[in-house]
């Protein structure tokens, strides 16, 4: 028998039967009249998704597509822009930024931790003319989910700031309500919490943000939001659809629907929960020093032990696809996704296969320590 797989990686994430189900139904044709009713439920479901009354755009590419929408559809060269960086994806936001000529300052933050509103705010006032404001609400690299509330409070006093937050990894993990919070622009990716397969980029944009697009004068193609919108408006997407990746939204929404939103949260916060817990139980500890994300944890490699190794290890010998470290973080960390499609015995999966990991690596455990712990917390109602 071939060995059997556990995919618990930070994206791309498992897809739940039904949703598979949905997806091996025969091609509809996006601009024939059976397509305008699953758009417009997937619009409905997205705006329901993100707690929001903006419209979601839908596009067909992997969630930097997003991000790059988000820099090339509301600025012009040579703005200033605020990027929050602590991690690899933070960075990814001033790479693009860059790439598009935008002049940014960085707020470096330290990795592990989240930012604090207070650098924000220290920010905005070195950087007054600035025109936006990039950040991650989960920086996947670190596991840390950043203190976005606290940001948007900050940002409460500065209503010429955009506030463009990537929350690629976070959406359906975290209660990230787009409206209370201020997001301009709020890009989510099918291939993590939403239980789909890679390929599509959703961005919530606001009324304010709309209004900043007709003052950019920026290059675009393929990411021209003004005309997704106007398609969206007809049920439809500027380009070809991606049709069957969109049948399986509708279904994982439907999903989502029903357990409920508040359901789905306590439930990522509760396998994350385990996770940490039984981690520590076996003396590893969170990279995460601040604000631990709850889809994705970071682990620190015991002394001596090789972050690669345990993540490679857990791979061939056991079937269980986590994620290594990023950068810097190469070997000193490895990483466990409870996103999306994920539920108590993923998390009991996961720390039996660490244990069993470190054990035949040296690492001095007693078998099963983790694993009692994360039952415990994973019994209780
Ligand atoms: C996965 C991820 C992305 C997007 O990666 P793609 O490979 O383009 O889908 C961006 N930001 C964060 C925080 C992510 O976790």
């Amino acid at each position: 028998m071939p060995i059997k797989r556990y995919l618990l990686a930070p994206g791309p994430t498992p897809v739940p039967p039904e949703v598979l189900l949905r997806m091996a139904m025969p091609i509809i044709h996006h601009r024939a009249p059976d397509f305008i009713p699953v758009l417009d439920e997937a619009k409905k479901g997205l705006k329901w998704l993100f707690q929001t009354e903006n419209d979601v755009l839908i596009l067909c590419s992997t969630g930097t597509g997003g991000m790059v929408g988000a820099v090339n559809n509301f600025f012009n060269p040579g703005d200033k822009v605020i990027v929050v960086n602590g991690g690899k994806f933070g960075e990814r936001w001033t790479k693009i930024c860059q790439a598009y000529g935008l002049n940014v300052h960085e707020i470096s933050v330290e990795w592990g931790y989240s930012v604090k509103p207070e650098q924000v705010e220290e920010a905005l006032k070195k950087v007054p003319d600035a025109k936006g404001l990039f950040m991650q609400s989960c920086e996947t690299s670190t596991g840390v989910y950043h203190d976005i509330e606290g940001v948007s409070k900050v940002l409460k006093n500065y209503p010429d700031i955009l506030f463009i937050v990537d929350s690629i990894s976070a959406l359906v993990a975290h209660d990230i309500k787009t409206d209370n919070l201020g997001i301009d622009v709020h890009i989510a990716g099918s291939q993590k919490g939403l239980m789909l397969p890679p390929g599509l980029a959703l961005v919530s944009v606001s009324e304010k943000a709309w209004k900043r697009a007709e003052t950019s004068k920026m290059p675009r193609f393929y990411f021209n939001f003004k005309k997704e919108r106007e398609a969206l408006q007809k049920n439809q997407t500027n380009f070809t659809s991606a049709v069957t990746l969109i049948i399986g939204l509708n279904e994982s929404i439907r999903l989502l629907k029903a357990e409920g939103l508040e359901n789905v949260f306590k439930r990522h916060a509760r396998l994350a929960n385990a996770l940490r817990k039984a981690m520590e139980a076996i003396g590893l500890r969170l990279f995460a020093k601040s604000s631990p994300s709850n889809s994705v944890t970071a682990i620190e490699a015991p002394p001596g032990i090789d972050g690669q190794a345990i993540y490679k290890a857990l791979r061939e010998k056991y079937g269980i696809t986590g994620a290594g470290g990023q950068d810097k973080l190469k070997g000193k960390i490895f990483r466990i996704a409870h996103l999306g499609y994920a539920d108590t015995f993923d998390v009991i999966t996961a720390v039996s296969g660490v244990e069993m990991v470190l054990k035949s690596m040296g690492y001095s455990i007693k078998l099963g320590t983790g694993v009692g712990v994360a039952e415990e917390i994973l019994m209780e109602e």
